[in-house]
């Protein structure tokens, strides 16, 4: 893989260029979502800037993307100050790892991310009228004593657990958000994004969908943490992009937090069933420890997506793990130097 080279250049002024659409930055451009994003958004006439600090992103995501003239990739942290020359109209902040043990690696460094990185990307905003969206999660709901989350449940969380250097860093970044809109009237979105999946997950990410198709390809035994009758909701990542930009673009939609997620609602024990069925090669499962405040039930209310941008998810599970088990296999192929 050729190496990426920094190519920060904050003085760069393109003003008076052509910028087709407009010009995007997404921080956390190289991740899982943002990669996918990106392509949407290269694809729809948009110029695309990418900060990351390539911590949990991957150069394979964005290979591709690379020798576009409409894409720069800055590696950068946004905890660390910058400031870019040229227009922005919009910043999507995607910056934060979101798989649990890769958030609890360096916690100090995640909370950071979501309350330094944040602010100094909404200076950024002020600074160029941009429209700005916050990547927030479910996660701000923690383990939830009600079932749907709707947004106006204000959550279950520990301040101090392993998953409180996300959780709070995340609800502490949508206060930021929410102030610095009433005292600069910077205009903000905030997307409550609920377990989301799909191709240009990394295999080695942690989750749950990756190391369930990842386990069932390799022929190994897939690990379900405790009973495996804790639930979530799967999102498929092209539902959600439209959600991400249908909420970004929205004009009427106001400012506060709006769910984005499936509402179909899956134990942990039947998404293992269901990937053993699609993956013949599965080798059974084997179960470990349930990690703490890990949440018992997940499924979103998305009442107001629907009533204000008119979007709800299309793509069932079944349908989702199709090219999503293709990619894996495709992953795994290249690492084992095949082809696929
Ligand atoms: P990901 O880990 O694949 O992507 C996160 C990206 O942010 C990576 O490219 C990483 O290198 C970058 N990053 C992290 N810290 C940074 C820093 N300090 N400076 C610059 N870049 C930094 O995760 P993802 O699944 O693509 O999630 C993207 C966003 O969506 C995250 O903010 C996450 O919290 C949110 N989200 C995701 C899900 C989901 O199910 N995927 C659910 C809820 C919320
Ligand atoms: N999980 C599991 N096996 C795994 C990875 C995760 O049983 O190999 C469980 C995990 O304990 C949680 C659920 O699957 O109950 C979703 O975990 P994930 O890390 O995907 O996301 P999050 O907990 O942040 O929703």
């Amino acid at each position: 893989m050729k190496k990426i080279s920094n190519r920060f250049d904050p003085q760069f002024d393109d003003a008076d260029a052509d910028h087709g659409a407009g010009v995007v930055l997404l921080a956390g451009g190289a991740g899982f979502i943002g990669s996918n994003l990106s392509r949407r958004l290269l694809d729809a006439g948009w110029q695309v800037i990418c900060i990351d600090n390539l911590e949990t992103g991957r150069q394979e995501n964005i290979a591709e993307l690379l020798p576009n003239e409409n894409y720069r990739f800055f590696l950068h942290d946004i905890i660390q100050p910058f400031s870019l020359g040229g227009r922005v109209d919009r910043i999507y902040n995607l910056a934060c790892p979101a798989s649990p043990p890769k958030y609890q690696k360096n916690p100090v460094h995640t909370f950071l991310t979501s309350v330094i990185g944040s602010l100094n990307l909404l200076e950024l905003a002020e600074s160029k009228s941009a429209r700005v969206l916050q990547c927030s999660t479910s996660e701000v709901y923690g383990d939830p004593d009600i079932s749907p989350q709707n947004e106006s449940y204000r959550g279950l969380v520990s301040t101090v657990g392993p998953r409180a250097c996300y959780d709070e860093g995340k609800r502490a970044a949508e206060t930021l958000f929410h102030e610095m809109h009433g005292a600069t009237g910077i205009d903000i979105r905030i997307a409550r994004i609920f377990n989301t999946y799909g191709p240009r997950m990394d295999p080695e990410d942690g989750r749950v969908v990756s190391n369930f198709i990842v386990q069932a390809l390799k022929g190994e035994e897939l690990t379900i943490y405790g009973t495996g009758e804790q639930t979530r909701s799967f999102c498929y990542i092209d539902d959600l992009l439209n959600g991400l930009i249908s909420l970004m673009e929205s004009e009427t939609c106001g400012v506060d937090p709006i769910n984005l997620g499936n509402q179909g609602e899956f134990t942990i024990n039947e998404l293992a069933g269901l990937v053993s069925e699609m993956i013949p090669t599965a080798k059974g499962v084997v179960h470990h420890d349930l990690p703490q405040d890990d949440p018992r039930q997940r499924r979103p209310d998305i009442t107001r997506a629907k009533m204000l941008l008119g979007w709800e998810p299309k793509v069932p599970l079944r349908d989702g793990l199709v090219p999503t088990i293709e990619y894996f296999k495709s992953e795994i192929a290249q690492a084992q130097g095949q082809r696929p």
